[in-house]
């Protein structure tokens, strides 16, 4: 049975295991991807030490940094089906049906993803539509594309697309930006983006791929953008289908309720990054390795302590 089993290759996840390695825990880190929602970030300016840094290369330091430790952490690629109660501890069953026991669980799934609801929004999705602006914007070369949204996703996604597209259509349903005032201006920096300002996408048109967005309020004496690309950048959930499975306590916006120790309601059970309720739901590198560090921390005392 490993000291703690950490769901999640993100940068809570990784944060975590660099944490209790250093406490001489063994620890079982496992999921689906490595670098999750880190990967989707084309230029980090905001992690204090560097000050520019590509996203996927941030995540391989953690991953190479957390996997220094030797034995003591165990990494695994694979999907977590399910997460049960056990005496002593808890056990998760892989997609292979393969099990692994710990005495302590850090959730670290992180976020999926929203979607807009639209009509040929599904028909299309590959085939012009995606739900990651900087790493799908590259096969947008000299097209033209519509990012959808007004946080940092899609404004980054937008400045980021502006850099190999022809056109980029930020369509935004108000006229303010959630997003950090560093990206709104970058973008309005580009010549090649236009603001689609007060306007909502009603569906996606196309043949084969994708050939245009319908929108709600004429833009240019239109009500269809013509794009190759339709980048919806809206938001994500958190991803707290696992700890459901053990009944943990989720907040009235559907996150994974922590404390200050980053515990969840269940025993032995804790949480770190997007996916919780910490840090009043800022979704940042910074934050989530914050909860991270203060989640393994919790780990250590919570096995020191036996409880
Ligand atoms: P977000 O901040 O929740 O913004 C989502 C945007 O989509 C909002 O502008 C929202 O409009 C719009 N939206 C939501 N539902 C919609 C709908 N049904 N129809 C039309 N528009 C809709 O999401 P995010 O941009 O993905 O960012 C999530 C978190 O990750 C944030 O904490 C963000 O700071 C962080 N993040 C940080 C970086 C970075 O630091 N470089 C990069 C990416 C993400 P309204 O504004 O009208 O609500």
């Amino acid at each position: 049975m490993f000291d703690t089993i950490i769901i999640g290759l993100g940068c809570a996840g990784y944060t975590a295991a660099v944490y209790t390695a250093r406490y001489k825990l063994s620890t079982y880190i496992v999921g689906t991807e490595d670098g999750g929602m880190g990967l989707t970030a084309a230029e980090v300016g905001n992690w204090p030490g560097n000050i520019e840094i590509r996203g996927p290369d941030l995540m391989e330091n953690f991953k190479k940094h957390a996997l220094s430790f030797g034995d003591i952490v165990t990494h695994k690629i694979a999907r977590v089906k399910e997460v049960k109660k056990i005496d002593g501890g808890f056990e998760i069953t892989l997609e292979s049906r393969d099990t692994v026991q710990g005495k302590t669980i850090i959730f670290a799934t992180g976020s999926n993803k929203r979607h807009l609801g639209i009509k040929g929004e599904e028909e299309f999705s590959g085939k012009g539509v995606t739900y990651c602006a900087t790493c799908d914007a590259f096969f947008y070369k000299g097209k033209d594309v519509a990012v959808l949204g007004g946080g940092d996703s899609a404004v980054e996604g937008a400045a980021i697309a502006a850099q190999v597209a022809k056109k980029v259509y930020l369509v935004h349903r108000r006229d303010e930006f959630r997003a950090e005032p560093y990206w709104v201006d970058r973008v309005k920096e580009k010549d090649n983006v236009e603001f689609v300002l007060n306007t909502n996408a009603l569906e996606v048109i196309g043949d084969q791929k994708v050939t245009g967005l319908k929108i709600d309020t004429p833009y240019n004496g239109s009500d269809i953008l013509k794009v190759d690309g339709v980048f919806i950048e809206i938001g994500s959930d958190p991803a707290t289908a696992l700890p459901k499975q053990l009944d943990a306590e989720l907040d009235k916006r559907g996150f994974l309720k922590v404390d200050e120790a980053m515990k969840t309601s269940v025993p032995g059970v804790f949480g770190a990054g997007d996916l919780t309720s910490g840090s009043n739901h800022f979704a940042q590198f910074t934050t989530a390795a914050g909860e991270a560090t203060v989640a393994a921390n919790s780990v250590f005392n919570f096995l020191q302590a036996g409880e």
